[in-house]
């Protein structure tokens, strides 16, 4: 039995317990989730952040635009391929939280605000390390949504907004992907652990999304060993060595554990450990994956605007300011345990110089990234442009990038595990370049490079300080020191067009300073090789076809968790329950800055020709719902478009979101191309989850079908009526008048026990029609307290007795399925 009690938690951070005993050696699990963070064993014995150098591949706020679960597959495979060649038996991701709110810390680990597009593209990496005989780990399960008091916190959240909302992604990596590991996250979920949750990792995990893998907890999230391994949790990470093991040993001793638990959460432990064992060695090619995170992040950037400026075409000859500390010093991971050693990094300013032949570079950094103003400005210093950041030789075709001299790993800042790499790093995967003069310095350099440049490009993003694990942002603005920078150089260069590119993890408020730009590049955190993706596509190399994962709010406080987030006293309240992200802003017809799909290309894109067609049946538990339309490149070159199929229900009896996305297709269309687009809906799609009932519950009636290019871009839709039966309510005493009456087998019931009048109502107080507006809210036993209304207690009883009796009748003659 200690045996068993042992597999059941690490041997060390990294590693399961090996039983040399009997044969059963340690496997070791790294981060996640966009690049292998292998920790050398002497670095993490150390307390050092260093890991083995992994290709950066674009993290999810940036993969989770591209739309293309595809692409998703292909970089989950390479990342497997990268974990095989270190002997890594699973990656710890993806991450398929939801962005429930854009002040999130780690928002830039997760995909979207939605979930079917989050799981769908999750379910993608999963199935792509998969094939590499690596496993894959969802996390972080359930409702982490934020970092504040993300140890603790109790997120608040009725079943209803757990299923359609903070579930679905979850349930269709289990389902579609079966991934080796699912993680627990920190926090409780209505008051209780997650760890600790037994309806959460037996009741919906296993029995109802059959998993059949290893519940792992986040690292440190075990508080009570014996309470996690029974609501099923079998590996705790990192162990509690001679704590925990003891605890096991001791429930199963007292008869307070069932052996049998214990066994199967053993047995769990080393089927990974057997299915690692089918892991053949493999070597990895670094040039051909940062090729890969190159054409990933390319696919990932998201055009938000354009007035015509890009691409930049013709530019031999013609001089393009390029302002920012961004373009010099890159920023393209989150800080946190999923902060990888990049194999190389590309630098913006050198991608462009190399994909700009005879054109002229002029480099200011404009600001500090700190966002700090610097010294106080020295009047005797300079502030024209200084040699070391002068003009780039655009030197035609070369390489631009290069590898980037390791660095060291440098000390920690406000990391509670000095293993991992919390808080900002500054400079660590780029170039050296920042300098320390002051902002008027810096401001006085950017506008005199911009003076008589043909276009200015500015790169503008979030301090690294700003974003991390571990904490939320305060605020979602860019810095002022660049916000105002690209709107003075705006001013200081009328008629030449400004190109912002940003950075960042969390969404940024655009619409403070978006006017002054005449382009805007949404990066996001995109990987190793940002810089020469935001070349291809600022060139036109690449059409850009990235579109938004999540809404870009044009204030913080329209966000539909603005009021709860992050909650208080230990508490969190999902208080805008199934209305997250776009289904919020559109039920309440905000105004937004950039909305949810949202994308620009550098072609034109048709959609025409709407069909929908239907097969089976709702009740029969195989309707399909056919939606064909048919999509061109109308104009402009080769590029992808992003169809996007939202349902919404017009007439639901609950609150149900205008539109909830449920199919998409990324399609690629040669000029003048078109292509038929056929996406399949299930009963599922359509259903909304009842409380009342505790299932999905499909409505029958007018559903309207919307393919569009955003949320608030819809080009086609049409109407399709699906037939279903409604369930049965649980009729009883304190069921309304006109729940009695609407439903089948108690409206026969009052009309067997009244008499039936010839338009058909049941007779007595029940039929009335002048009464049933005032009456038909009223509980059957509520109307046996009013003396003279015909109604009482007896007769409430047999109702009840007669509906039951009726429905056993139904079931039993009801054909067997
Ligand atoms: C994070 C996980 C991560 C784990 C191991 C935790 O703090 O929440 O996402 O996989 O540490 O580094």
């Amino acid at each position: 039995m200690p045996q068993k009690a042992a597999l059941c938690l690490g041997s060390d951070f990294w590693h399961t317990a090996p039983v040399s005993e009997l044969g059963i050696e340690a496997v070791m699990v790294s981060d996640g989730p966009h690049g292998l963070r292998k920790q050398t064993e002497r670095a993490a014995d150390a307390g050092l952040r260093a890991s083995e150098p992994a290709t950066c591949f674009p993290t999810a706020s940036a993969l989770g635009c591209s739309w293309d679960t595809e692409l998703a597959r292909e970089v989950g495979a390479a990342l497997g391929a990268e974990a095989r060649a270190q002997n890594i038996a699973a990656v710890l991701g993806p991450g398929t939280n939801i962005k429930r709110h854009p002040r999130c810390g780690r928002n830039f680990e997760y995909f979207s605000e939605d979930p079917h597009l989050s799981g769908r593209l999750a379910a993608a990496m999963v199935d792509g390390l998969q094939s590499q005989q690596v496993g894959g780990c969802v996390k972080h399960f359930a409702a982490n949504n934020q970092e504040t008091d993300r140890m603790r916190v109790s997120a608040d959240v009725d079943e209803r907004t757990l299923r359609e909302i903070y579930f679905p992604a979850f349930e269709h990596v289990v389902t579609a992907a079966r991934p080796w590991l699912v993680m627990c996250s920190y926090n409780k979920v209505n008051g209780v652990y997650a760890a600790q949750h037994r309806w959460l990792l037996t009741d919906v995990l296993r029995e109802e999304w059959g998993f059949d893998g290893l519940v792992v907890s986040d690292w440190g999230a075990v508080h009570d060993r014996v309470a996690a391994l029974r609501a099923g949790l079998d590996l705790e990470m990192p162990p509690k060595l001679g704590v925990s093991d003891r605890a096991i040993v001791d429930a199963v001793a007292a008869g307070g554990l069932d052996e049998a638990v214990l066994d199967r959460a053993a047995g769990r432990v080393l089927r990974l450990v057997h299915r690692s064992r089918a892991r053949q060695p493999a070597d990895m090619d670094i040039a051909a994956h940062h090729a890969l995170a190159r054409r990933a992040a390319a696919q990932s950037l998201v055009l938000l605007k354009n007035d015509g400026v890009l691409p930049l075409t013709g530019m031999a000859g013609r001089t393009i300011a390029v302002i920012g500390e961004f373009a010099r010093t890159p920023r393209f991971q989150g800080a946190g345990s999923s902060q990888v050693s990049p194999t190389q990094v590309d630098v913006p300013l050198d991608a462009l110089a190399a994909a700009l032949p005879g054109a002229t570079l002029r480099f200011a950094p404009g600001y500090r990234i700190d966002g700090s103003p610097g010294p106080a400005t020295d009047p005797g210093r300079s502030s024209g442009p200084r040699p070391a950041t002068g003009p780039v030789p655009a030197t035609g075709p070369g390489p631009a990038t290069g590898p980037v001299p390791a660095t060291g790993p440098g000390p920690a800042t406000g990391d509670p595990d000095p293993a991992r790499n919390f808080g900002p790093r500054p400079a660590r995967d780029s170039r050296p370049g920042p300098d320390d003069r002051s902002g008027p310095d810096l401001v006085a350099e950017a506008l005199s490079a911009a003076t008589s440049a043909d276009v200015v490009v500015v790169f503008l993003g979030l301090p690294p300080a700003e974003e991390s694990e571990g904490y939320d942002r305060a605020h979602i603005d860019l810095p002022d020191a660049q916000t105002s920078l690209l709107t003075r150089l705006a001013e200081a260069v009328p008629g030449v067009p400004v190109v912002a590119v940003l950075c960042n993890g969390g969404a940024v408020r655009t619409s403070a300073w978006d006017h002054a730009a005449a382009a805007v590049l949404e990066c996001w955190l995109a990987g190793q090789a940002t810089g020469a993706a935001v070349a291809d596509v600022l060139t036109g190399a690449v059409n850009p076809s990235g579109r938004l994962a999540e809404t870009i709010p044009l204030r913080l406080a329209d966000c539909p968790a603005y009021l709860n987030f992050p909650g208080e006293e230990g508490h969190v309240r999902y208080g805008e329950g199934v209305f997250a992200g776009y289904r919020g802003y559109d039920a309440l017809e905000l105004p937004v800055a950039y909305p949810f799909g949202h994308g620009l290309s550098y072609s034109s894109f048709s959609y025409r020709d709407l069909r929908i067609s239907q097969a089976g049946s709702a009740d029969a538990g195989d309707l399909a719902v056919t939606v064909r339309c048919t999509i061109g490149n109308t104009s402009g070159p080769a590029g992808a478009e992003v169809v996007q199929a939202y349902v919404s229900d017009p007439a639901a009896a609950v609150a149900r979101p205008p539109r909830e996305l449920k199919a998409f297709a990324k399609v690629v269309l040669e000029p003048g191309a078109e292509q038929e687009v056929t996406f399949t809906l299930t009963a599922r799609d359509l259903s909304y989850w009842s409380a009342l009932h505790r299932r999905w519950v499909l409505e029958g009636g007018e559903f309207r079908i919307c393919v569009g290019a955003s949320s608030r871009d819809i080009r086609l839709s049409a109407s399709v009526t699906v037939a279903a039966t409604p369930p049965a309510l649980p009729l009883s005493g304190m069921s309304t008048l006109t729940e009695w009456l609407t439903d089948p087998a108690g409206g026969q019931a009052l009309r067997d026990a009244m008499g039936t009048r010839p338009d058909g109502r049941p007779g007595g107080i029940f039929g009335s029609e002048e009464l049933l507006a005032i009456i038909g809210n009223m509980p059957l036993a509520t109307l046996a307290a009013f003396p003279g209304s015909g109604v009482t207690g007896e007769l409430v009883d047999t109702l009840v007795a007669a509906v039951i009796e009726r429905r056993m009748e139904a079931t039993q003659g009801a054909p067997q399925r």
